[in-house]
């Protein structure tokens, strides 16, 4: 029988970015797929900058330089093909890294399968488990070749149709957004000359909507919306797709790498846990793809649970802090999607088809608040509580590898407050990142847990958020 901290039911990004990260920061694991090799079609293709730097952060920054390319813009056109809304993408963000870049998921996801094997993971690929059972103190996990795995905890990174969700019996909600669109992924050939958009671009056609985007290297892909009616396997064939692509690109500057249907719908687990065992990834929510955000909110979930598993392995924390990861994660991921359904919707309406009463710059994105911790470890109600703290390299520094360190950001060092005391903390001193504040404290996964304005607030805000640690 073997042993570990965690048992990860996929190895598919999700599970596989787990076990990775929870190697730098000690925590053991077994991550079990039931294919040898990882999914071989891509499906997500852009990664946003909070998952982008966790990626940096956790030593793997060559890999992403040679293996992504920023975006460089997104529009929105309508019917006669003139930009209704658009904007450039600047080519760096708050994280000190590109707001968005493209990739081929493929890729990431084998470089992330390797990455897990490497830093320690015990890897059972090929494998699937038959048979799961949490006594509250430990989870015992039976294998389909009978083997057993001990672990303290279990997580079911196994994707939308997730055994783990069904065998604990957790529910999804339905977020009401249900369409097919086919998805049509081409490989321009070397030296094709081609116009097309730069970036994404929202095609907001009155017939039949379609989204562009600009792939890594020489990839590019279309979502085209399928109509009530539409015989799906007659517009999935080798005319019908060039059809689709007439006047774009032809057999002649590229090929077609892959074609499937997929139905855009939006869910979420309102409880991602259950005792010991807890859901992350597409397990745990789906989003239409509009925002690009289903991996990038799985690998959320995955460092979000990752810190906390550390924590409570080292004996720094107790177990109740595991129970803030539905608490945080489900808002975040619920506004996450919100905005996918909206910009779903708003694509309809500009095409003149049905009128959502969408506003236009809340739907394309600009004027709408970010998503954030609304409920958790966080305290006070500054607004820059429950957001990304803005990339610096000391507070880079401080998180990174071991990856469960939080940072109390001042504009001179101070003295680490006494409720801090079994807290791993470091003082990073850096007077132009606090906008006016006395002190900001960061946690692991570089959200702002607490702003302070003098050493008394300071103190009371370290009282209240060492009781979660
Ligand atoms: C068209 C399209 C476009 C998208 N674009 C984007 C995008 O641009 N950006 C973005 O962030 N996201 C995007 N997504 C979403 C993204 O692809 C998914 O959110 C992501 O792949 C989910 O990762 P996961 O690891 O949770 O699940 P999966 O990738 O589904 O991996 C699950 C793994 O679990 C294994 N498994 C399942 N059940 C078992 C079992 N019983 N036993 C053993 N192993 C099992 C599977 O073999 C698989 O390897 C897009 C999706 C689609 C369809």
């Amino acid at each position: 029988m073997k042993k570990v901290d965690v048992t990860i039911l996929g190895g598919g990004p999700v599970g596989s970015f787990l076990a990775t990260i929870l190697n730098d920061m000690g925590v053991s694991n077994v991550v079990i797929d039931r294919d040898l090799i990882p999914y071989q079609l891509p499906r997500a293709i852009v990664m946003d900058d909070e998952i982008l730097r966790a990626c940096y952060d956790h030593g793997m920054g060559e890999w992403l330089q040679h293996n992504t390319e920023p975006l460089q813009r997104g529009d929105f056109v309508g019917p006669n093909d003139a930009v209704i809304i658009g904007a450039d993408i600047p080519p760096v963000g708050l994280q000190g890294v590109p707001p968005v870049v493209a990739h081929y998921q493929p890729e990431l996801d084998a470089m992330l399968r390797a990455e897990a094997e490497a830093r320690g993971s015990t890897v059972m690929w090929g494998r699937t488990v038959t048979h799961m059972e949490d006594d509250g103190k430990k989870v015992m996990t039976t294998l389909d070749n009978g083997e057993t795995i001990e672990s303290r905890w279990f997580v079911g990174c196994d994707g939308a149709s997730s055994w783990t969700r069904k065998f604990t019996g957790l529910q999804l909600e339905d977020l009401c957004f249900d369409q097919e669109w086919l998805v049509v992924d081409a490989e321009l050939y070397e030296g094709a000359v081609v116009d097309l958009p730069v970036g994404v671009r929202q095609f907001c056609h009155t017939d039949r909507p379609f989204t562009f985007v600009q792939g890594v290297r020489r990839y590019r892909r279309w979502e085209f919306q399928v109509q009530d009616g539409e015989d799906t396997a007659a517009l999935n064939t080798e005319q019908g797709l060039w059809q689709l692509l007439d006047g774009m690109i032809s057999p002649s500057v590229a090929r077609i790498v892959r074609s499937a249907v997929y139905r855009f719908h939006a869910v979420v687990a309102p409880v991602m846990q259950q005792g010991n065992v807890f859901l992350a990834g597409d397990s745990a929510h789906q989003t239409p793809p509009f925002a690009g955000q289903g991996l990038n909110s799985g690998m959320r979930d995955a460092v979000n649970l990752a810190w906390k598993f550390s924590l409570v392995t080292r004996g720094i924390a107790s177990e109740k802090i595991l129970d803030t990861y539905s608490s945080e994660r489900v808002p975040h991921v619920r506004s996450t999607i919100a905005h996918a359904v909206d910009m779903g919707r708003l694509i309809d309406q500009l095409g003149g088809r049905v009128s959502h009463g969408v506003d236009v710059e809340s739907g394309y994105g600009g004027s709408r608040p970010s998503p954030f911790i609304e409920a958790g470890i966080v305290v006070g109600d500054d607004a820059r509580v429950g957001h990304q703290f803005w990339f610096h390299p000391e507070v880079s520094k401080a998180v990174q590898r071991d990856g469960a360190s939080f940072v109390l950001v001042t504009a001179a060092p101070v003295s680490i407050p006494d409720a801090f005391a079994s807290v791993p903390i470091v003082n990073v001193v850096a007077p132009e990142t606090l906008g006016g504040a006395f002190a900001i404290v960061v946690r692991p996964d570089r959200y702002v847990a607490a702003v302070a304005g003098d050493m008394t607030k300071l103190n009371e805000c370290a009282a209240i958020l060492a009781t979660y640690v």
